[in-house]
């Protein structure tokens, strides 16, 4: 048994040290936490009674009786998916984030998480970091990372194709660049001309500030359009400049309807389209296309300790965060 302490969240939103006890198991293997990011879905669930984090990053210090594919020592790391059956048709097929028996930050292993010093996961999934990733690096890669991967990936983003990104925050900035590297031409949509500089830094393409606009000036209509805003966006303003055919994919959470006009979708033929998490050969192509394309995160550090965990989402909740938050232990 191994007993460690893992930070939760509780009924009045404050940060709970606390301690798990597990065993680790013949297929799982005991990870000491080095660092995690903080994503947006933390906060959501920090009024729940449960082990927060879910961009987790560390060293291996001991593997289970039947684990071959990870030895003590790797760098490795875990995101959003703990377990799947296996057997299923999505499991089969690669779409194991669809398995009827996923387990899912959130929803099971509530004893623990990322903000932490210890977990113990199945090693089937979880992932190895590329040596050229720091793990302070690879740590928001883990959600934030897989999760804008996934979608320019798994629905088929083309170097020929015009990338839209709403919103220049942790999911936007890693958007920005895997999509530049993809060959994409990349377009920003923010607020304000603030983080402009950032922004063509990071590989954009152009950037339209949004803020008090009647009508959105583009030098082309936008193939895919990535939504990472925590709002939902003024659609009037965005469906005029899709490409017929285009594709919308809302990536935040959000606890309220989809609400969007009729019309335009019929008459442009354009899609909507869900996407959670990276399966996991996604994830383990998203960290080799970081690690050869040099793609990093912009980081701000915090302890990984109460005061720290506090201090960050209060950073990431007023919208100061620059622009992933990683816990350092
Ligand atoms: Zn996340
Ligand atoms: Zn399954």
């Amino acid at each position: 048994m191994v007993e460690f302490t893992v930070f939760k969240g509780s009924k009045e939103g404050k940060i709970v040290e606390s301690k798990t006890t597990k065993e680790l198991k013949a297929n799982e293997v005991l990870i000491k936490v080095t660092h995690s990011g903080l994503c947006g879905t933390d906060e959501h669930y920090k009024h729940e009674d449960m082990g927060l984090g879910h961009e987790g990053a560390g060293v291996i210090e001991e593997i289970g009786s039947s684990v071959t594919t990870y030895r003590k020592g790797d760098s490795v790391g875990w995101g959003y998916q703990h377990d799947a059956c296996g057997h299923c048709k999505q499991c089969l097929t690669g779409h194991e984030t669809l398995c009827p028996e996923r387990k899912m930050y959130g929803y099971a292993d509530h004893d623990q998480g990322s903000f932490a010093h210890y977990a113990i996961w199945k090693a089937d999934f979880i992932f190895k970091i590329p040596d050229s990733i720091p793990r302070e690096y690879a740590a928001p890669l883990n959600c934030g990372g897989a999760t804008v991967f996934n979608v320019l990936h798994s629905f088929s983003a083309r170097s020929t194709h015009r990338v839209g990104i709403i919103g220049f925050g942790g999911l936007g900035h890693l958007a920005i660049q895997f999509a530049h590297k993809m060959g994409c031409q990349v377009v920003v949509f923010s607020g304000t001309d603030s983080k402009k500089d950032e922004a063509m830094k990071l590989g954009a393409d152009e950037f339209v500030a949004t803020k008090g606009a009647k009508e959105l000036q583009v030098s082309g209509p936008i193939d895919h359009l990535l939504i990472t805003t925590s709002f939902q966006p003024d659609w009037k303003l965005f469906l005029p400049i899709m490409a017929p055919g285009g594709t919308l994919y809302p990536l935040t959470v959000s606890p309220d309807d989809f609400k969007i006009p009729y019309m335009p979708i019929i008459a442009g033929e354009l899609k909507i389209q869900g996407s959670l998490v990276a399966a996991r050969q996604v994830h383990r192509e998203m960290f080799e296309f970081a690690a050869h394309h040099q793609i990093r995160p912009i980081i701000q550090k915090f302890p990984m300790t109460v005061e720290g965990i506090e201090e960050s989402m209060k950073t990431l909740d007023e919208g100061k965060m620059r622009y992933r938050g990683v816990l350092v232990v």
